[in-house]
């Protein structure tokens, strides 16, 4: 087997130097691939792997979904889960290449860990419980409990640990590209949402915040160099730090109608923010003061409907919401927040401010533990706290539920009327607030979360034990930062931005193939010309697939319009008797030239491209 398959590789390497030499190589088609370089690709449609689809199967929503699935590069294998096939593999590598260029340049160092995690490091950094369901738990048949990784500060914080002695070591960068699990509750959208996905995440280590935040900085950059890398429209904002913990971070989205995030920035200055974290201001509506006074409103429950019942502005209701608590110092406890009519509780921000893991509508029975009715819910006489927003500090004359069956009251005073009212910024933001910074408008955008930066202090170094002798010769905890790209998301996102009516517009830089040669009819002529010019453009390092397939022209033009190879050069018999083939950009009108010319103008004109973008 070993001596079989080492005269195997002597004959490529042989039929290699022969290729750099500029000679026409006769190979056997079978070793074309074999001999081109790593990551460069010329490949026949007949013996490519490449499925496409001419509908979208019915539960893909979103284009990229649509468009990645009918062009053959992912099958889904199980709800979330994919097949990633060539032609994907292909583009993420591209995209990969550029992330580890980008990250290598910045300073960081790659490794690899692995995607099985133990789980007493989960323990020891108290996060197996906190970090909820979407962490897919296993025992091993030696009953250890494990899990597979859907982030990695544990294993890096535990390896660090074991290595660091002095300051002189750090600060240290390091990454990794590898597959995440998540057990997400809503695995959608194809490779945007997946419980399996590729993830680029990096871990910094510091001596000092100082250096923690110079690294961010630098991390920031890098990001912002790789997404404009890609000619992306992208928008970093300032992010809340979820579950991870700490204190900064960034996120950076890709604008894109499909986005599952909203982000708010501001017309007049920089700022923007995911809406789970913008701060903003709208005027308060308030009324006349009025005293207390009850209405029946029979079955009239929604905000809507009791504003039209009264004949109210509907910023005159408040919103009363009960929630039940988890995680944290008040976990479990049942508390109501307060909104105007017109806004709806951030339920990230409320979760922050209590504290807590995250936030849910409580139960019926937990809304009448506090004194409220469902449906009927108002902040007066509740047992327990009430959160109002910071829009109804001081408002009056106000719509509320009576905490009776069909009841609300008119008149509501919010200072005199709630017991211990205690305030908080909970609404979420809106398109036409007011920017806090500059006075500018708020708009709101959606965007796709590819990337996000934190600076996560001591959050995991300190129970996870990073510890180093500083300058002093004192023991000290490390500081620490994490930065992740969603790299297959990141494909997804692309696919989002670069597409047209007949398929996927992938930049010169990331299709699987560069070229796409097309041959029409099955003459002799056309075979042989097509089989010298494919040969002479991979020989010339050009990506590129022949479609010599026994088929309609039609379905040649439509196949590589889907899957989107930005070049195309179409021979037929009919060119073919003037000397002459047709070369274009996919989309675009073709133009004739000579056979003999062709592959210096394919050259030219690609290499132009690739230096212009
Ligand atoms: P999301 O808010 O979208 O659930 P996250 O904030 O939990 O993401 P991070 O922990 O910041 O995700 O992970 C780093 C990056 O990994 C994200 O910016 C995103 O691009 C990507 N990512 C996260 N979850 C998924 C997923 N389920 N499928 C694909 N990519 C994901
Ligand atoms: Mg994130």
């Amino acid at each position: 087997m070993y001596l079989k398959v080492k005269k195997k590789y002597n004959r490529i390497l042989i039929k290699g130097i022969k290729n750099q030499t500029g000679t026409l190589p006769d190979l056997k088609q079978d070793y074309l691939n074999e001999s081109a370089p790593a990551m460069l690709a010329a490949m026949r449609y007949s013996r490519s792997f490449i499925p496409t689809l001419r509908d979208a199967p019915a539960d893909a929503e979103v284009t990229s979904h649509k468009l990645l699935l009918r062009a053959g590069y992912i099958r889904r294998v199980t709800s979330g889960v994919y097949d990633y096939l060539p032609l994907a593999l292909l583009v993420l590598r591209k995209i990969e290449a550029v992330i580890r260029d980008e990250m290598n340049r910045a300073g960081a160092q790659e490794l690899l860990m692995p995607m099985v995690q133990p789980g007493e490091l989960w323990e020891k950094s108290e996060r197996m419980e906190k970090y909820g369901p979407e962490l897919l738990r296993f025992k091993d048949r030696h009953s250890h409990e494990s899990c597979l990784g859907p982030t990695h500060e544990e294993v890096i914080c535990d390896l660090v640990s074991r290595e660091l002695r002095s300051y002189k070591q750090l600060p240290m960068n390091l990454y990794q590209i590898q597959n995440k699990f998540r057990d997400e509750i809503r695995p959608r959208f194809g490779l945007m949402r997946g419980r399996e996905f590729v993830m680029k995440d990096a871990y910094s280590f510091h001596a000092d915040e100082e250096s923690l935040a110079a690294e961010y900085k630098n991390m920031f950059e890098a990001y912002t160099r790789i997404f404009t890398r890609f000619g992306l429209k992208f928008r970093p904002v300032e992010a809340d730090t979820g579950s991870i913990g700490g204190s900064d971070s960034h996120e950076f989205h890709v604008l894109a109608e499909s986005g599952e995030d909203l982000i708010a920035h501001c017309s007049g200055c920089d700022y923007a923010a995911n809406v789970e974290k913008a701060v903003s201001v709208r005027a308060s509506t308030s009324c006349e003061q009025a005293a207390l006074n009850m209405v029946e409103t029979p079955g009239v429950t929604s905000v809507e409907d009791v504003a039209d019942f009264l004949s109210v502005d509907i910023g005159l209701l408040v919103k009363t919401l009960v929630y039940r608590v988890n995680g944290g110092e008040h976990d479990g406890a049942i508390v109501a927040t307060c909104v105007a009519g017109d806004d709806q509780v951030q339920e990230i921000k409320l979760a922050h401010v209590l504290g807590a893991d995250s936030v849910e509508m409580a139960s019926d029975d937990d809304i009448a533990s506090i004194g409220g009715i469902t449906g009927f819910v108002g902040p007066q006489q509740l047992s327990g706290r009430v959160l109002v927003d910071m829009r109804l500090q001081g408002a009056t004359g106000l719509v509320a539920g009576a905490n009776q069956p069909d009841t609300h009251v008119t008149g509501l005073d919010i200072t005199r009327d709630i017991a211990e009212p205690e305030f908080a910024d909970l609404r979420e933001t809106r398109a036409g607030d007011v920017c806090e910074r500059c006075g500018g408008m708020i708009e709101l955008s959606r965007g796709i979360e590819v990337g996000q930066v934190f600076a996560l202090g001591t959050r995991y170094t300190e129970p996870m034990e990073v510890i180093f002798q500083n300058q002093q010769g004192k023991r000290s905890v490390a500081t620490m930062g994490c930065y992740g790209i969603g790299v297959s998301r990141l494909m997804a996102a692309i696919v989002e931005q670069c597409n047209d009516e007949a398929g996927i517009n992938w930049p010169l830089a990331l299709a699987p193939f560069q070229v796409g040669l097309i041959s029409m009819g099955r003459s002799d002529a056309v075979r042989d010309t097509s089989e010298t010019i494919y040969r002479q453009l991979a020989d010339a390092g050009i990506e590129i697939l022949w479609d010599e397939r026994n088929e309609r022209p039609g379905v040649k033009f439509k196949d590589f319009e889907l899957i989107g190879l930005p070049f195309q050069i179409v021979i037929g018999d009919r060119g073919l008797k003037d000397g002459e083939v047709e070369i274009g950009w996919r989309q675009q009108q073709r133009k004739t030239v000579a056979v003999a010319d062709v592959v210096n103008i394919v050259l030219t004109e690609l290499h132009a491209t690739e230096a212009n973008s």
